[in-house]
């Protein structure tokens, strides 16, 4: 490791605002230079979007150091790609190593993102949902959070080979360089998102509007929507002796009621 890498490491890293200064300027131009994304709640992302993500996080929070340490390492670098595959997390980043030795021709590191789960989140009406213990507003802010994770595995893999974002080290490197407050890999969902904030679970009751009207109900089963049984006299027959109708209803949409 050189000595610029590992004062790099040792550094207290920037101070919060700075940070929030240096992740909306990425933000803002990857957006203008995009041909694909359009806006902030984009429907749209290429591996050409995430290459230049690449390339602004590595100018403006490394020095440049990270693609100098690929390019020592790897003949073909990283690869970037969008993955409708990932579920669970919203990105992974890989290192694979071909044959025996460290040949660079034998080094290459992927980084994933899950489409899915950013296209799933921040939708028209949506509230917002979390990743690394940040809110973000909308998909970009999603996508960055995510990207700068990843990041932070990509670093610790070109220094060390290994990389585990449940260690101490690699919390303490996302905490002061890009503010993360947890080092998870999810985006945390709408559903998890709104479950967390206003702690609506089974057998609560909710109300939520329905035509233009209040209803309110007991939650039932949450999956992507949750189904709320209403009390009504007009209702279907259950088995403890009482009549409801069934809604289907956003989680999002569901307000707990004051018990
Ligand atoms: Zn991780």
């Amino acid at each position: 490791m050189t000595e610029r890498i590992q004062e790099f490491i040792d550094s207290e890293g920037w101070d919060k605002r700075v940070i929030r200064e240096k992740q909306a300027d990425v933000g803002e131009i990857l957006l203008a230079g995009s041909r694909h994304m359009g806006g902030v709640n984009f429907e749209r992302l290429s591996t050409v979007d995430l290459e230049r993500m690449f390339e602004l996080y590595d100018e403006m929070f490394f020095g440049g150091m990270l693609g100098e340490m690929v390019r020592e390492q790897s003949k073909v670098g990283v690869k970037f790609r969008m993955s409708n595959r990932l579920t669970r997390s919203a990105g992974k980043t890989r290192r694979m190593v071909k044959g025996e030795g460290r040949r660079k021709e034998d080094v290459r590191y992927e980084i994933v993102i899950g489409a899915g789960m950013l296209l799933d989140n921040f939708g028209e009406g949506r509230r917002e949902a979390k990743a690394c213990g940040l809110v973000c507003e909308n998909r970009l802010e999603g996508l960055q959070r995510v990207f700068e994770h990843e990041l932070g595995h990509l670093f610790e893999m070109l220094v060390w080979e290994r990389s585990s974002c449940k260690q101490a080290r690699f919390k303490g490197l996302v905490g002061k360089w890009f503010g993360h407050l947890e080092a998870t890999h999810e985006l945390m969902t709408r559903r998890e998102a709104v479950l967390r904030a206003y702690e609506v679970e089974i057998g609560d009751w909710v109300w939520f509007e329905f035509e233009g009207r209040r209803v309110e109900g007991r939650v039932n089963r949450i999956t992507r929507r949750a189904t709320v049984l209403a009390p009504s006299r007009d209702g279907r027959l259950y088995s403890d002796g009482r009549r409801y109708e069934k809604y289907y209803v956003g989680v999002g949409d569901l307000m707990r009621v004051a018990l």
